[in-house]
């Protein structure tokens, strides 16, 4: 959009003019209302395809009584249960409408025109959109085999570097960093520096060498971990999550964080949730078979992928996706085109139920074959 499209453009915030937004998966809904279909299937948005667990459901169902009082808005209850389940003190814990509300509270609160960021090329679009909002300068770091490339990035990082973006695993690509190589990179990076560690899949990885960097808050105060309860613990529309970090950075995030951000059902749903391990076991269970499936029909159909620690996987059609996956939304299968993070051959299939999975990679195999 130019200027004379929209004459408010030069009276926006410096960063904003050059923003593109975010681009979920496409809802069931607008696809079946835009294409006069029906039972249509989406694997776009690494939902758990089996949504919350009994325990979350029911913490939800006993609180229709309370929809016409706020929240708590310190979210009191919530952060005791996190706090205990990570062993790390309450006074940690921050919690967001999201954990995306925790990655842009990060960015308001530490980024500035006057600071860089660091990311990885193929990294999770919010680290750019949310610190392009706020003006920063972003220095990008060439992925290495679709991976976050340590080396590449701690070469960008400067005294003038406030926060540096790593997800692991990544999305879209589903590589992940191992314990050695993140606590080496996060031990060389000047204190001035917050390293934010997004570990919104950290439940679906079985890797032994997969750090726990819970545990290495109390040696790096300048480690932030978030984590959510959208994909795992199947609580997407609630809208939670949450960052661990010094109870110092914690007390400034929650300087900008809004009193009510996390409602009454999420921040009892998702206290429910973490006590639900039996729900955890199942969804990653479910998550494993599936992945093998698409696994075993990639090489079936001479299909290259990322090899993904996720509960989603990235596979390169070899040609440009975007026709493709037109003529997968016309047979009622939504996946993720990820042309907007410069994959333009890649869809990123989410995990889905089996039966989901199967009919996607039919989808797949009869579009490829036309
Ligand atoms: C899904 C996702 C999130 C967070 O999602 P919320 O729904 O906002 O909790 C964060 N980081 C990555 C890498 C994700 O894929």
């Amino acid at each position: 959009m130019t200027e004379q499209d929209n004459p408010f453009l030069p009276l926006a915030a410096p960063g904003i003019a050059g923003l593109t937004p975010y681009i979920p998966g496409k809802p069931v809904s607008e696809l079946e209302r835009e294409l006069g279909i029906r039972d249509s299937i989406k694997l776009a948005s690494n939902e758990n395809p089996l949504g919350p667990g009994p325990k979350a459901r029911a913490a939800i169902a006993e609180l229709m009584g309370e929809i016409g009082r706020y929240p708590d808005g310190g979210g009191f209850e919530l952060r005791r249960v996190i706090a205990d389940y990570h062993g790390v003190a309450q006074s940690a814990v921050t919690i967001g409408n999201g954990s995306n509300d925790v990655l842009d509270l990060i960015a308001r609160t530490f980024l500035s025109p006057q600071v860089e960021t660091v990311y990885s090329e193929y990294a999770f679009a919010v680290y750019a959109i949310s610190s392009q909002a706020v003006g920063a300068t972003a220095r990008i770091a060439k992925a290495s085999d679709y991976g976050h490339d340590l080396d590449a990035m701690a070469a960008l990082v400067t005294d003038r570097t406030r926060v540096v973006w790593i997800a692991n695993p990544n999305n879209p690509t589903g590589t992940w960093l191992s314990a050695a190589a993140l606590r080496s990179f996060i031990g060389a990076v000047p204190r001035t520096c917050l390293v934010v560690v997004d570990e919104a899949y950290t439940e679906y990885v079985s890797e032994p060498d997969f750090p726990d960097t819970t545990r290495w808050l109390d040696s790096f105060p300048n480690l932030i971990v978030t984590r959510t309860f959208a994909k795992a613990h199947g609580l997407a529309a609630l809208r939670v999550g949450y960052g661990l970090s010094d109870p110092r950075v914690a007390e400034l995030l929650n300087r900008v964080r809004q009193p009510f951000n996390v409602n009454t059902f999420a921040q009892a749903a998702a206290a429910a949730a973490l006590g639900d391990r039996e729900h955890v076991r199942a969804s990653l269970e479910l998550n494993r078979v599936g992945m093998q499936q698409y696994v075993d029909a990639f090489r079936r159909l001479g299909l290259d992928f990322i090899p993904s620690v996720g509960n989603f996987i990235s596979v390169d059609l070899g040609r440009p996706a975007a026709a493709l996956n037109q003529a997968l939304l016309r047979r009622g299968v939504i996946l993720r085109p990820l042309g907007n993070y410069g994959l333009p051959n890649h869809l990123r299939i989410s995990i889905g139920l089996e039966s989901e999975n199967a009919r996607c990679i039919a989808a797949l195999e009869d579009v490829l074959a036309s």
